[in-house]
C-alpha cells in the first residue's frame, strides 16, 4: 500500500518544485527586466540632464550676444530723418546710394571705406543675376556696408498686386542673403511710392523703411561731380538726421569724397546703419 502511494507523492512533491523553480526564474526575470528599465530610466534622465544643461549654456550665451549688440540710438521718423533716441548725437547724416549694385556702387563703397564714412547701399534684384554682380554686392557687403532692399524691378508698388509686391520685396531678401549670408535691414520703395502692405511687409521681415529727406543727382543740372557735391552739402534742406539720397551713378561717385568732406566741415557725424533700430 505504502509503496503505492510514494510514487504519486513524488511526483507531486517534484511538480510542487518545477513550479517552484519556474516561479522563482519568472521573477527573477522580472527583476531583471525590471533593472534594465530602471537602468534605462536612469540613462535618459542623465541625458535630459545633459541636454538641459545644454540649454542652459545656450541661453547664457545668447544672452551675452544679446548684450552685446548695440542698442540702436537712432531712429527713422515718418519723414525719414534720423532722429536720436536718448542722448545720441542730434547733427548727423545719413548716406544713402540707390539702385545698385550697377556700374559705380563698388568704386563709391572703395571711396567711402577709405574715408571711414558709413552708408546704405539700397540694391535691386536685377542688379543681381550674374556671378559678377552678386560678388560686387559681396565685397561690399564685407566692406561693412548696410544693405538695403530696393525691391526686384524697380517697379512702382502702386501699380502692383500685393501677391507682385510680396514677390518683388521678399525674392530681393533671399537674393541678398544668399549672396551675403544677411538679410536687408532697410527698405526703401522705388520713388518713395509705398502701399500700406509693403509698409507692413517690409516691417514684418524686420527691415526699417525709410524714403529720403533730400537728394538731387537725377536732375540734369547737378549731373556734373562739382555741382552735385555743392547743392548737396550747401543746400538748406541739409539739417540734423539728414537722409541723403544719392544713386550708383558715375558723377555721383566722383562727388563722394567732396559730400564726406562737406558735410563733417559742418560738423556732421555720419550715422553707422547698424545704430539705427529696426522693427523686432
Ligand atoms: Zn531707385
Amino acid at each position: 500500500m505504502k509503496r503505492y502511494l510514494v510514487f504519486p507523492l513524488l511526483a507531486v512533491l517534484s511538480v510542487l518544485v518545477f513550479t517552484g523553480c519556474a516561479s522563482a526564474d519568472q521573477s527573477s526575470s522580472e527583476q531583471t527586466k525590471e533593472d534594465t528599465s530602471q537602468e534605462q530610466e536612469q540613462e535618459q534622465e542623465k541625458q535630459e540632464e545633459v541636454k538641459a544643461e545644454k540649454e542652459a549654456e545656450q541661453e547664457k550665451q545668447e544672452a551675452v550676444k544679446q548684450e552685446e549688440k548695440q542698442e540702436p540710438k537712432y531712429k527713422v521718423s515718418e519723414i525719414s530723418s534720423i532722429v536720436p533716441i536718448d542722448n545720441a548725437e542730434a547733427q548727423v547724416a545719413l548716406l544713402t546710394f540707390d539702385d545698385a549694385p550697377d556700374k559705380h556702387a563698388l568704386e563709391i563703397a572703395k571711396t567711402l571705406k577709405e574715408l571711414n564714412a558709413p552708408a546704405i547701399f539700397f540694391v535691386n534684384g536685377h542688379f543681381l543675376t550674374t556671378d559678377e554682380e552678386k560678388e560686387t554686392l559681396k565685397k561690399i557687403h564685407d566692406m561693412g556696408f548696410a544693405i538695403g532692399n530696393h525691391t526686384y524691378s524697380h517697379a512702382n508698388l502702386n501699380d502692383l498686386t500685393q501677391e507682385e509686391t510680396k514677390e518683388e520685396i521678399l525674392k530681393v531678401n533671399k537674393l541678398v542673403e544668399e549672396i551675403t549670408g544677411e538679410k536687408p535691414a532697410f527698405f526703401r520703395a522705388p520713388f518713395g511710392e509705398n502701399t500700406d502692405y509693403s509698409r507692413q511687409l517690409a516691417e514684418d521681415e524686420g527691415m526699417a523703411v525709410m524714403n529720403w529727406t533730400y537728394g538731387y543727382d537725377w536732375e540734369s543740372q547737378y549731373q556734373d561731380k562739382d555741382a552735385l557735391a555743392d547743392i548737396m552739402v550747401n543746400t538748406e534742406l541739409l539739417g540734423n538726421g539728414a537722409n541723403l539720397l544719392m544713386h550708383d551713378r558715375e558723377w555721383t561717385a566722383a562727388a563722394v569724397p567732396e559730400i564726406v568732406k562737406g558735410l563733417r566741415d559742418k560738423g556732421f557725424t555720419l550715422v553707422d546703419p547698424e545704430t539705427i533700430e529696426r522693427p523686432s
